[in-house]
């Protein structure tokens, strides 16, 4: 085993659909193409919207596709991926250590405060951010504040006042996100849950991952998640974002654009074959070098660079699977 260590990170919030599945492929394409390490992590952290039949269906079609994962936790001598809801105690000792640091404070404003923080700050043509007044509590105003029975969120003490974050991107390049949209954002939810941007930081770097590619909605996350590795003075992995799948009309693909095949076990149910499909989804964004386009599992290993995946959208033509 090499040092690459790659891992897909869904929210079992959902059917699993085929941008999901694609940046699954390409962490596990990468991971073998590296003699690497692919890891399955659960982000279960959203727990009004995570249920196990949702991780059920992430298991049954990766298993479907032969996408297998290398590592995962065992807990109660199951054998299973990570899962974030059995590492809170972990997120609990890092966010003490920027409570401690004090690069974390707790915050108590209200939604209906905050919602008037962004309306004065529209009004002044400024653009909304939070303000930063519960950095400086006392110790008797946080008390008061508690009394009222307001349960506080914690949030990460921004260090960008008026620089840009550089983020370095594999695919994209360097990206430089302006300081406007990072503010003291929130780490810890009120019922004591981390948020995403502060869990998969800690899990990518004590899982020691070497790349992280993910779909390119979450390059506008990777700033925080930066200023996040800088506050723990930890090294961040490479980052590689995948462009978006486009609909055949090069609209945004979703179920209500009307494309028929969104979900993966549509393509299941329909007969595909997984090799098909794996062939179909490892050409949306990526090109092989000689331009190959019919190629088995093993051949696209062979090919497989991250030097490959294109930064333009990947437009999803139903037709090309058809005749594959
Ligand atoms: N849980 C996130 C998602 O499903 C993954 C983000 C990431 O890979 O960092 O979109």
């Amino acid at each position: 085993m090499s040092d690459v260590r790659v891992r897909f990170a869904p929210s079992p919030t959902g059917q699993i659909h085929i941008g999901n599945i694609r940046t699954a492929l390409f962490n596990y394409l990468f991971a073998k193409e590296n003699d690497g390490t692919f890891i399955l992590r659960i982000e279960d952290t959203d727990q009004e919207r995570s249920t196990s039949e949702f991780e059920e269906v992430i298991h049954k079609e990766m298993e479907w596709l032969g996408l297998d994962w290398d590592e995962g936790a065992n807990v109660g001598g199951d054998f299973g991926p990570y899962r974030q809801m059995e590492r809170l105690d972990i997120y609990e000792e890092y966010i003490e250590e920027l409570l401690n640091k004090d690069l974390a404070y707790r915050c108590y404003c209200t939604p209906e405060e905050l919602d008037q923080m962004r309306e004065e700050q529209k009004a002044n043509g400024q653009p909304p951010r939070y303000d930063g007044r519960c950095r400086n509590l006392t110790e008797e105003e946080r008390q008061e504040l508690e009394a009222e029975g307001r349960e506080p969120v914690i949030r990460f003490q921004s260090p960008v006042k008026e620089r840009e974050v550089v983020v370095n991107d594999l695919v994209y390049g360097n990206v430089s996100f302006s300081s406007d949209v990072i503010d003291d954002f929130v780490i810890v939810k009120s019922d004591g849950i981390p948020t995403y941007n502060f869990a998969v930081v800690v899990d990518d770097h004590l899982m020691e991952i070497s790349h992280v590619i993910r779909g390119e909605d979450h390059l506008s996350n990777t700033p925080k998640q930066q200023l996040l590795y800088d506050a723990f003075d930890w090294e961040a992995p490479n980052f590689a974002h995948l462009p978006m799948i486009l609909g055949s009309d090069r609209s945004k693909l979703s179920k209500r654009s009307g494309e028929a095949y969104v979900y993966v076990s549509e393509y299941r149910k329909k007969g595909y074959l997984p090799e098909a499909l794996v062939n179909f989804l490892s050409l949306l964004g990526w090109s092989p070098k000689d331009e190959e386009e019919i190629l088995s599992k093993e051949e696209i290993i062979d090919r497989f660079s991250i030097d490959g995946v294109n930064e333009s959208a990947a437009v999803f033509d139903v037709e090309k699977l058809n005749w594959m």
